[in-house]
């Protein structure tokens, strides 16, 4: 993904720093476009990914939706140009002054995960003289077979409205007067790049649906999240993730009612790759098996492999020595679990080489944390 041209204009800035290839991020926002028109599916991103004005300005200009988790998120949003229609609003702990953000926005969606929830909206939105728009999220106690930190669609999960509770639910929204429900939502966890799980979603999915059928209910909108994953283990091989058997997969197999239309969320597939953390080796140190290369980028800019136990791949641009040795690369952190790969075979690393770690546009900035009174990253274009 580095040429160069590239590592020489970088030499001597200072690292760590976010490098961010916008040309790859249009690529990939054109073939998303291209592969849901196709269907006439709505596609929102999901901020939480990466919500760098930059970024965000660009996914913008190709006309997705924002799908916010956060009253800023909202606010980021709009200000950046992302239309209130196309504003949904996501979170299992949503405060109230958060509702009020998406009240006065008069956004498109709150995605709904309790019933208290949807009596604070209902209030909230009464005391606006407004009525808001409602989608419930419900948990489809379907399998990501991702990384446990990252499911979200089981019952054991803290989200969504469990399918048991939908009468009740249904009984409640009677009630409401200042809340509309229009849709249905869902969201499996992230990072799943076996498509079959889609269609144990699709499937779930339709069966809901009839259950709502039978109880005289057609909402208009069918969101069905994110989580299509990207390939860390060898990016340069897929740079742009395979939307059109993802978005084909959803037309194969789900079951949409007439005038229905169907949502999609999606994050790290769109940033993911788009994003690369340079870093330089500070040290060299002799393990018993391994060497470790201690290098000035820590869990600090990139929490993933610490958190998640993710794996990013890791090149020494610098070094040509044709010579491969394993080293631990590890951060500066204060914390055993400051690593980010473990006996990787490398070419002989020394002192002052320069360190990519790559597919790090997703959840990787926007993260960062000022722990041990570090500096947050910075970000070139
Ligand atoms: C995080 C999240 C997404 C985006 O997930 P990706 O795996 O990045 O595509 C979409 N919807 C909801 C509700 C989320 O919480």
């Amino acid at each position: 993904m580095f040429s160069f041209e590239i590592i020489e204009r970088f030499k001597n800035t200072p690292t760590p720093f976010y490098y961010y290839n916008l040309e790859l991020l249009k690529d990939t926002l054109r073939i998303v476009k291209e592969e849901s028109e196709k269907y006439n599916y709505h596609v929102h991103y999901a901020l939480k990914a990466n919500s760098n004005v930059e970024i965000l300005e660009t996914i913008q200009s190709y006309g997705l939706g924002a799908d916010c988790v956060s009253g800023n998120e909202i606010t980021r949003a709009k200000e950046l140009g992302f239309p209130s229609e196309k504003i949904a609003f996501a979170g299992v702990g949503k405060s109230d002054e958060e509702i009020n953000t998406g009240l006065e926005n008069d956004i498109f969606c709150f995605n709904c995960e309790s019933i208290p929830e949807l009596t604070v909206i209902d209030e909230l939105a009464q005391k606006k003289n407004k009525i808001a728009n409602i989608a419930l999220r419900i948990n489809p106690n379907v399998e990501a077979n991702t990384h446990h930190y990252i499911t979200t669609g089981l019952e054991e999960n803290k989200f969504g409205i469990n399918r048991w509770e939908l009468e009740n639910v249904l009984e409640i929204l009677q009630t409401l007067k200042n809340v509309k429900l229009i849709g249905l939502h869902f969201h499996i966890g992230s990072q799943i790049t076996d498509l079959s799980n889609f269609k144990g979603l699709c499937l779930r999915v339709n069966e809901i649906q009839k259950w709502f059928y039978e109880h005289q209910i057609i909402v208009k909108h069918i969101n069905v999240g994110g989580g299509l994953g990207i390939n860390y283990e060898n990016p340069k091989q897929e740079l742009i993730p395979d939307f059109s058997s993802y978005f084909s997969l959803f037309n194969d197999l789900l079951e949409l009612r007439p005038q229905q239309e169907l949502h999609f969320e999606l994050g790290r597939s769109i940033v993911g790759q788009c994003g690369t953390l340079i870093s330089k080796v500070l040290y060299v140190k002799k393990g018993i098996n391994t060497n470790f290369a201690i290098i000035d980028a820590g869990m600090t800019e990139l929490i993933r492999p610490a958190l998640y136990q993710a794996f990013h791949k890791i090149e020494n641009l610098t070094s040509i020595d044709d010579v491969n040795e394993r080293y631990d690369v590890v951060g500066p952190i204060c914390e055993s679990s400051d690593s980010f790969g473990k006996a990787l075979l490398l070419p002989t690393t020394t002192r002052g080489d320069m360190i990519a770690i790559n597919s790090c546009g997703a959840y990787g900035e926007v993260m960062a944390s000022q722990y041990n009174l570090r500096k947050l990253p910075k970000s070139i274009y």
